[in-house]
């Protein structure tokens, strides 16, 4: 999995990542979601500039021109629910995207050790084309590498992008060892650990219930 983390050069990102982080900021909800939907715009901004581009005339009131656009069919795939705002700040650029909805939820079998499960599906044909996966927190990374996974019967897209707001450095090191080499992961920040129950230090808390509102466990 090839790395490209935003947070090694300074720039206006850094405003919204320390904005959802603040727990003074960060219970305003429609901020939350917002920002999380700007660093989405930035993150596809970023990957934009890695696609296949072939050159089109435009004519315009006065003439025309030729300009370089992107030749390739993209599907956004989000990871319900905290995927939302990010998806959405993908989908203001990626306008024509394909969408891919899929539910991964962690279900704890006890107070620390949980497991992934993965439930409702839905998707185009995902065959040649340009797949980004959107989660907003990639934690231990298990829920990235099963939804890659639960993917598969869908097609074999041409490239897959990865994007995500923070990650947990032992999550990117498992889905370095698990996913295939050619996958980029496009990543605001980096943080160091995870504790017990699997959420990110110092990350920012529970980015679904953030966004969203809390909700019973079960
Ligand atoms: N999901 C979250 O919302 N936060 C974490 O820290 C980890 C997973």
């Amino acid at each position: 999995m090839q790395v490209y983390n935003l947070q090694k050069q300074n720039s206006v990102l850094n405003k919204f990542v320390s904005e959802i982080r603040d727990v003074k900021i960060q219970s305003d909800k429609m901020r939350f979601r917002r920002n999380i939907e700007r660093i989405g715009e930035i993150l596809g901004y970023e990957l934009s500039k890695q696609l296949d581009y072939s050159i089109e005339s435009i004519i315009t009131p006065l003439g025309t021109t030729k300009i370089a656009l992107p030749k390739e069919k993209v599907v956004i795939c989000s990871i319900l629910r905290a995927g939302l705002p990010l998806h959405t700040g993908l989908l203001n650029y990626f306008d024509q995207a394909e969408n891919t909805f899929i539910s991964a939820y962690r279900h704890y079998v006890s107070d620390t050790s949980f497991e992934i499960k993965v439930e409702y599906l839905a998707s185009p044909s995902l065959e040649g084309k340009i797949l980004i996966l959107a989660d907003p927190m990639l934690a231990t990374g298990r829920s990235f590498i099963n939804v890659y996974n639960s993917l598969k019967p869908m097609g074999k897209p041409k490239e897959v992008h990865i994007v995500s707001v923070i990650g947990a450095q032992p999550g990117i090191d498992k889905m370095n060892e698990e996913l295939p080499p050619d996958v980029k992961l496009w990543i605001a920040t980096v943080d160091p650990d995870l504790n017990e129950m699997g959420y990110i230090v110092p990350g920012l808390g529970d980015a679904g219930d953030l966004a969203f509102g809390t909700k019973l466990q079960h």
